[in-house]
C-alpha cells in the first residue's frame, strides 16, 4: 500500500474512532496476512461487499474492511474535518460585535454610520498595502 493511502486510512480511522475501526476485529501483523484473508473473503458468494485490508490507527496492525477508494477516504476526511486552527467562522468574529451592540443601546442608524465609517478605513488600509506591495 502506497504511503498517501496509508495515511489517509489512519486519518480516517483516527476520525471513526475505536470502536468502529478496531475494536472487535481481528488484527494482523502483517499486510500480507491481511490481503490474503479479504481475498478469501472476496471469494466466498455469502459476502456482502468485498473487503481489503487497512492499517489500523489504533493497534498498529492490519484488519480488513469494506473497500474504501481514495477518493471516498479523501471525501470523508474534508467532509469531517474541522476548520483550520486559525480560521475563524464568521460567526464567532461577529459575536462579540453582536454582544457589543446590544449593550451599547445604540440606535441601527448610529450603529450603520460607526460600521460604513470603519468600512471605509478598512478598504483604504487595503488599498494602501496593495499600492505599496509592488
Ligand atoms: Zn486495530
Amino acid at each position: 500500500m502506497d504511503t498517501t493511502l496509508y495515511n489517509l486510512h489512519l486519518r480516517a480511522g483516527q476520525i471513526c474512532g475505536k470502536d468502529k475501526t478496531c475494536a472487535g476485529k481481528k488484527p494482523f501483523d502483517e499486510e500480507d496476512a491481511a490481503q490474503r484473508a479479504a481475498n478469501a473473503h472476496n471469494r466466498w458468494e455469502g459476502r456482502r461487499h468485498d473487503v481489503e485490508p487497512y492499517p489500523c490507527a489504533f493497534c498498529e496492525q492490519w484488519h480488513i474492511g469494506r473497500i474504501m477508494p481514495i477518493a471516498e477516504l479523501e471525501a470523508f476526511i474534508t467532509e469531517k474535518s474541522e476548520l483550520p486552527p486559525n480560521t475563524k467562522s464568521f460567526d464567532a468574529i461577529l459575536a462579540p460585535i453582536r454582544q457589543g451592540f446590544a449593550e451599547s443601546g445604540m440606535s441601527e442608524e448610529e450603529a450603520l454610520d460607526i460600521f460604513t465609517n470603519e468600512l471605509k478605513v478598512i478598504r483604504a488600509n487595503r488599498r494602501y498595502d496593495k499600492e505599496n506591495k509592488a
